[in-house]
């Protein structure tokens, strides 16, 4: 039997969905809330996976949906984790330059920041090695004050469960499995809804079609993985992050301190073969490798970008070796032998345009009368989620 009486249905328990959960309560306190998540707890996949950097908001372009809820992000992400007692690192972060041709992407990120009116200093190598004596830097160097870092299935584990006291009905073990007439059929049975909202990150694209939408979007997916240190925490004083390459959307390999100041290293931006390809076989799925493989190998061929490097710089990092030689670009004293563990590994739902073959960079929303779709809900989609929410249930309207 079709269970109706929900004014708003929600897909995915990530981040994104709960946040937007919350925020429709908080809105319209009389509302019958509903979100389904397909494994048997939320924040399985990229909310629980994610380096749990709130980011600061400077790498992004003035104009874009990332610049917007960033900032803010960080702010309520933060000021969330000190009122629920979830602990918290707020160590700050360095970026530095290894070359002075890098010192030039240096001031790019700083009229960035400028522009999103971020706080950031442009400092000397000097200085940065006031913050972090260990850290390497061609002359210069950038300090965010503001970026810090949570453990993310804390957050996630605390946002479940304020959902659940606010009267949403969460169901775990609940897959959503097509579209129909008034509604949707799940793994569990048929529910209807006035409003969906399809937040399921490496399917969205998938769930948007059934709806009419992501005409010309796949997700084309990207591996990160993580190695930790054994050297104790707090070895390192802050993040070390490196000049990004801005034409894409990934940071390179860098320092993160863990909220308890462990370190680590990553994430890699490894093209994965199917949606959830955490390791081995796990989880495969053959048209997913079908479709994928091929999107890769028509970009390896016939790319407007250069597929073909990023993918072989990348999958090098399979080895662990090269992910040490790439960060002990920025740090002094980093040893293979330090390097042993391998953390748990998380995919980027990256959306990738078929019709111009590009990479998508910014968050992007479709939307109808009685749905709404999140596509490309990357880095820094943890940190701005809440603005972020506040922003799609603006759209929906009353
Ligand atoms: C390696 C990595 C590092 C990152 N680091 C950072 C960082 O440091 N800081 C930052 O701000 N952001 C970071 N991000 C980005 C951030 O993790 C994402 O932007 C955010 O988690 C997206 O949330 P989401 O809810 O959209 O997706 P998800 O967390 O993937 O949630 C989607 C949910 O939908 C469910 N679902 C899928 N299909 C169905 C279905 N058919 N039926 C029911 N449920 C379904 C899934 O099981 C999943 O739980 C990182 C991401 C990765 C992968």
């Amino acid at each position: 039997m079709v269970q109706t009486g929900f004014d708003f249905l929600v897909i995915g328990g990530g981040i994104m969905g709960l946040a937007i959960a919350r925020e429709l309560k908080r809105t319209r306190s009389r509302a019958r809330i509903a979100l389904i998540e397909k494994e048997t707890t939320c924040g399985h996949h990229a909310s629980g996976r994610n380096s749990g950097v709130l980011h600061a908001g400077f790498y992004y372009s003035k104009e874009s949906l990332k610049a917007k809820f960033c900032k803010e992000g960080n702010r309520e992400l933060r000021q969330y984790c000190l009122q629920k007692n979830i602990p918290i690192n707020q160590c700050g972060k360095l970026v530095v330059a290894s070359n002075e041709r890098e010192v030039e992407g240096l001031h790019e990120l700083f009229k960035r920041a400028k522009a999103n009116q971020v706080e950031l200093s442009f400092i000397s190598e000097i200085q940065a090695k006031q913050i972090e004596p260990r850290v390497k830097t061609a002359g210069w160097a950038l300090y965010s004050p503001t970026t810090a870092s949570v453990n993310p299935a804390d957050v996630l584990r605390s946002l479940h469960e304020d959902a659940l006291q606010e009267g949403i009905d969460i169901r775990t073990d609940a897959s959503y499995l097509k579209q129909t007439a008034d509604g949707i059929l799940t793994s569990k049975g048929p529910l209807a809804a006035h409003f969906i909202i399809n937040a399921a990150g490496l399917y969205a694209d998938r769930i948007a079609t059934d709806f009419g939408f992501s005409e010309h979007h796949r997700i084309l997916p990207f591996k990160g993985l993580y190695l930790y240190s054994s050297e104790p925490a707090y070895s390192l004083r802050t993040h070390i992050y490196p000049v990004p390459d801005l034409k894409y959307p990934f940071l390179g390999v860098h320092f993160t301190l863990t909220d308890a100041g462990r370190i680590k290293i990553g994430p890699t931006a490894i093209p994965a073969l199917w949606r959830e390809q955490y390791q081995g076989w796990s989880r495969f799925k053959g048209d997913e490798l079908f479709e994928i493989a091929m999107r890769q190998m028509k970009l390896i061929f016939s790319s407007t970008w250069d597929f073909k490097r990023l993918a072989w710089e990348e999958i090098q990092k399979y080895f662990g070796k090269k992910m040490v030689a790439l960060a002990s670009n920025l740090v002094e004293g980093v040893s293979p032998s330090d390097y042993r563990v391998w953390g748990k590994p998380g995919i980027r739902a990256q959306l990738f345009n078929i019709k111009t073959e590009q990479l998508e960079n910014d968050f992007v929303i479709q939307k109808s009368q009685s749905s709404l779709h999140i596509l490309n809900a990357v880095s820094p989609g943890f940190t701005a989620a809440f603005p972020f929410a506040r922003y799609v249930v603006e759209k929906i309207g009353s």
